[in-house]
């Protein structure tokens, strides 16, 4: 078979949806794993809708999500004059013709039909018109449409919802350039797809309807057609179209939220296709970029609507977090750090070392990137609040101020400062002053973390370095002692 060359064609009117990540997903996986061309082309021929921010901001979630492409972007709205070509090369072969009917007309047919409980479809007034009769039209302006076969029917195989007919009366006669010389979608589309060789049209369910009308074209100028494949829509839990009312649905939302892109990646490749059984039989559902390369096919994606799960996101996020390699867990969080504003401006080596360490005792807890820089802040910067919901739980006795101050004076000459010798220290003081050992590791906490749920206390002073920990255990000595009602 000659060389795979697929293609991704948002139109930059929104951000990039994670509907259209998945179909970027789907291409990249099909070209990577056959050895193919990815294609990236930006369909902005509608000048109204299509913002170049937006096109900004697609190219950066495909890059964050590392979907690299071999070609372009090509941008539809440089190739307008190769569109009118065709659609004029088409009216040459009488397979499109000049329609007159202006916007009113064609609204005022639409609303009587619709009044009337039929469907609408355009009604072919200008189709059979004569040449006198065109002639004595052409001041006013013209749109050019596709003559569709009134008899007859049109097929093609999608790969992935198999065999598809239609009846030609049941299309319409479409627009190929409209009135102000404007091509449409599906004009751009067919002649983009002819001339970069698309051997696969990969897109949403969504445009299952309109490939007929793509394929009708492709007969009438004689060239074999693309293969299709039409990818399942993505809903929500309630089964209704994924739509903001839902959650997050742009890949930018997600990459705020502190998910990472290997973990969207992987959850977005399952919606649709089920990898085949690991070598142990088992199911699989975290693949790495490579396996899912490897393992791809369209035979393999189902036509079942998929469903956007929340919760399984959240968890492969975590599962990812966990088990990310150490060089790559301190890449994300220096970046998650730089934009909280708290990553130090130069860090020194021992800094790198401590910051490193921290990292690493969050990187089991963590469900997402922003744990680091809010619930793990203080393990990175002395910056840091205490959450008054812990401060209402844990620092309650009357005795903490001095309890904390003498433990910080304690760990302060601490030898060797360990994880066996801090914890004989607090518990030795505990019973000393006869409070329970837990009173002081939870007081201890919230000074140390500003928060009631941290990595283990120890561990914690351990990353902080005994100057720090006895550092912040006097700063909440002090607050203790300013904030105590005199009793
Ligand atoms: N620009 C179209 C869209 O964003 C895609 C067209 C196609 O894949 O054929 O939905």
């Amino acid at each position: 078979m000659s060389e795979i060359r697929v293609r991704f064609a948002p139109s930059p009117t929104g951000f990039l949806h994670v509907g259209g990540a998945r179909t970027a997903l789907y291409n990249w996986l099909f070209a990577r794993h056959h050895g193919g061309v990815f294609v990236l082309r930006i369909e902005d021929t509608d000048a109204d809708r299509s913002k170049p921010e937006l096109v900004t901001a697609i190219l950066e979630s495909l890059q964050w999500l590392g979907l690299d492409w071999d070609e372009g972007p090509y941008y539809q709205s440089a190739r307008l004059d190769r569109y009118r070509r065709l659609a004029i090369e088409l009216e040459r072969r009488d397979w499109a013709y000049p329609c007159f009917c202006t916007p009113d007309e064609l609204q005022a047919k639409r609303a009587r039909s619709e009044a009337e409980r039929r469907p609408w479809k355009y009604d072919g007034t200008c189709r059979n018109l004569s040449a006198v009769e065109r002639q004595a039209r052409r001041h006013r302006p013209l749109a050019l449409r596709f003559r569709v076969p009134d008899t007859g029917e049109t097929s093609f195989d999608d790969k992935v919802f198999g065999h598809i007919t239609v009846e030609n009366r049941d299309l319409e006669d479409f627009v190929l350039l409209r009135s102000d010389g404007q091509p449409t979608y599906h004009l751009g589309v067919v002649a983009d797809d002819l001339d970069m060789r698309i051997t696969h049209v990969i897109r949403g369910a969504d445009h299952l309807s309109n490939t007929p009308k793509q394929v009708l074209m492709y007969q009438a100028i004689e060239a074999p057609p693309p293969t299709f494949a039409h990818l399942p829509l993505i809903l929500g839990p309630d089964r209704q179209r994924l739509s903001k009312r839902h959650g997050a649905t742009s890949v930018g939302a997600y990459r705020e939220q502190g998910i990472l892109p290997e973990a969207l990646l992987n959850f977005l490749a399952l919606l649709g296709w089920t990898p085949p059984k690991g070598p142990d039989g088992r199911e699989r559902e975290i693949l790495s970029r490579d396996e899912m390369v490897l393992a791809f096919s369209l035979e393999a994606v189902s036509k079942s609507n998929a469903v956007f799960d929340f919760e399984k996101l959240a968890w492969m996020n975590s599962e990812y977090l966990r088990h990310l390699p150490r060089e790559r867990l301190m890449a994300v969080v220096e970046q998650e750090l730089k934009s909280a504003g708290i990553w130090p401006e130069r860090p020194n080596a021992d800094e790198r070392q401590r910051l490193q360490a921290a990292a690493l005792l969050l990187q089991s807890r963590a469900r997402n990137l922003r744990d680091f820089s809010c619930a793990g802040r203080a393990l990175f910067t002395d910056e840091f609040d205490y959450d008054p919901q812990a401060v209402g739980r844990f620092w309650k006795e009357g005795s903490l101020a001095e309890l904390l101050e003498e433990l910080a004076q304690r760990l302060a000459r601490l030898e060797p400062f360990d994880l066996t010798e801090t914890e004989r220290c607090l518990r030795a003081l505990a019973e000393e002053r006869g409070v329970k050992a837990g009173v002081l590791i939870n007081a201890a906490r919230v000074a140390l973390t500003g928060q009631a749920v941290a990595p283990g206390l120890f561990e914690v002073m351990l990353v902080l370095g005994r100057e720090r920990v006895a550092q912040r255990l006097r700063r909440a000595a002090d607050y203790l002692r300013r904030n105590s009602r005199p009793s």
